[in-house]
């Protein structure tokens, strides 16, 4: 019997960065992970070419500052990479052309990719009434309705391929997209509260810099690091290997007073606290026993199947510059593929000189038989897209698929009734936390955020014992929980 203040089920991004802000205040925690290393779907490695494949994220965005303060502390910084001009361009197909994607509103005003009927229309945003604030509205019906269905075509629907791998049709968008809600919901329009928020972010460099700090203007945009996403849980995995249980798989969770019991491995782990940062099917197993209810809810939420192949081409077989951080196609395109990352341009040092990388889509929603073929069959399939696409007049150097049979969670319309139901348990089972990427967003950023602010709810909660401790029972009120404060 391994006795702690709390253990973490699961090590990908939200249960490794839990780990990191409980273990820094030197917290007795625990973290088991049932894969021989931390990252869950964030892996990155290089193949036999020396190419650097990513199975998962390919990208963050910055802004978030639990995600600045993780990497500081991880001392990554001089290993983030970002985007050169060169990957500028974001490129979305209409009637088989690729156009640059406007990025600005006086992009949006030349932009060959609307007509100008269809920019007309999007620019009386402004004067568009919001939605009731009790009302659900799909992606589709939100975005149609303030900007017209062609900036839904060919605009939005590509974009939610490249997020969620989902569909627009059946995402609701006050879950999928919590901060362009509040934006319609305070503001009355996105246009006008867009524009607000660059106002107080251009007041706030300004005062910032005139201060001298620069703690107000934190650098925007997508990066990565030189050996991808992966080198974050790496990096975890590498300060905190004494606190982790690794080829470890939880089988059986037991709740006894105050006290969870967790059994992996033929060891048992207790704690008052219990922190389940697994995918939702995985967590719905565990709690299945216990909780069946909530176990039929949280597997009952749609994860589509998606292919990511990751290919590498002699540079002069490639007709396209691949000028951009890569292309999105619309569903109206009926193409084979979702989009794919120009990888060799968005980053540097992720393909050997000479040779382009590719990182292509395939599946989502929208389209989940097309990965139901060999691996042979999708690899031929997604080439032959490329090809026709880019102008690429050879075979790949090297083909790498990794395949996510339940892929990203879609928060669709209704998704109210699973955030309750969580709610609901963990209220009935006090030191019990559900905090998979089907609860709080699913990019990076968000998944960093919901592990480190649970992590410092519970530091909080441990200087008030009364709060974490059933004082009634003789068991509970861990002597360890001193330890961390
Ligand atoms: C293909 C793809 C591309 C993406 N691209 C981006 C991107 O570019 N940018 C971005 O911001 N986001 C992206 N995302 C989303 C983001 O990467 C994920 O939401 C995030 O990594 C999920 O992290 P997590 O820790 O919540 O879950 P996971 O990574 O799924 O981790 C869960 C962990 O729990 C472990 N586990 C499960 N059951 C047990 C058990 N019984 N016992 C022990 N361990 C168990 C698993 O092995 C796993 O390691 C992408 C997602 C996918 C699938």
């Amino acid at each position: 019997m391994s006795r702690h203040d709390v253990i973490i089920i699961g090590g990908g991004l939200t249960g490794a960065s839990a780990l990191h802000r409980l273990a820094r205040e030197g917290a007795n925690v625990i973290l088991l992970e049932r894969q021989m290393c931390l990252g869950g779907v964030a892996r990155s490695r290089r193949n036999a070419h020396g190419a650097l494949v990513e199975s998962g994220p390919n990208s963050a965005q910055s802004g978030t500052p639990e995600l600045a303060a993780l990497i500081a502390d991880l001392q990554l910084a001089d290993k983030v990479v970002r985007p050169g001009e060169a990957a500028a361009n974001r490129y979305i197909m209409r009637d088989g052309a690729l156009l640059v994607a406007p990025t600005t509103p006086r992009e949006f005003l030349r932009t060959a990719l609307f007509n100008r009927r269809t920019r007309l229309r999007a620019l009386r945003e402004r004067f568009v009434a919001p939605a009731p604030a009790d009302r659900e509205e799909s992606v589709a019906q939100f975005v149609e309705r303030r900007l017209g269905r062609d900036v839904l075509d060919y605009a939005v629907d590509p974009f939610i391929s490249g997020i969620y791998a989902g569909r627009p049709e059946h995402l609701s968008f006050r879950h999928a997209f919590p901060r362009l809600h509040s934006l319609e919901q305070t503001h009355g329009s996105l246009i006008r509260g867009a524009m607000r928020m660059q106002r107080q972010r251009r007041k706030a460099r300004k005062h910032a810099s005139k201060e001298g700090s620069s703690a107000a203007a934190p650098e925007r945009g997508i990066f990565s690091f030189t050996e991808g996403m992966g080198m974050l849980p790496q990096t975890i995995q590498e300060y905190w290997h004494d606190l982790l249980r690794l080829d470890c798989m939880v089988e059986r969770l037991e709740r006894n007073g105050a006290l969870w019991s967790v059994h992996a491995g033929g060891e048992t782990y207790t704690a008052p606290d219990l922190i389940i940062a697994t995918e939702a099917d995985a967590a719905a197993t565990l709690l299945a026993p216990i909780q069946p209810e909530l176990g039929e809810v949280l597997r009952r939420i749609e994860h589509p199947p998606l292919a990511v192949a990751t290919m590498l081409y002699g540079q002069p077989a490639v007709t396209h510059p691949l000028d951009g951080f890569g292309l999105l196609i619309p569903s109206s395109e009926h193409r084979r593929i979702l989009g794919v990352i120009f990888s060799s341009t968005l980053f540097p040092g992720r393909a050997p000189e000479g040779t382009v990388l590719l990182t292509a889509f395939a599946g989502g929603a929208r389209d989940p038989h097309r990965t139901a073929v060999s691996d042979e069959e999708l690899l031929y399939e997604i080439h032959g897209e490329l090809r026709r696409i880019l102008g690429i007049a050879s075979k790949p150097l090297s083909c790498d698929l990794q395949r996510w049979p339940r892929s990203i969670p879609q928060y669709n319309l209704g998704y109210q009734h699973v955030l309750d139901a969580i709610a609901a348990t963990e209220e009935r089972m006090p030191g019990l936390h559900l905090l998979g990427s089907y609860r709080g967003g699913v990019s990076v950023g968000d998944r960093v955020k919901a592990g480190w602010q649970l992590a410092e709810r519970l530091l909080a909660a441990a200087i008030t014992p009364p709060a974490v401790a059933d004082l009634n029972n003789p068991e509970s009120g861990s002597e360890n929980m001193e330890e961390m404060e």
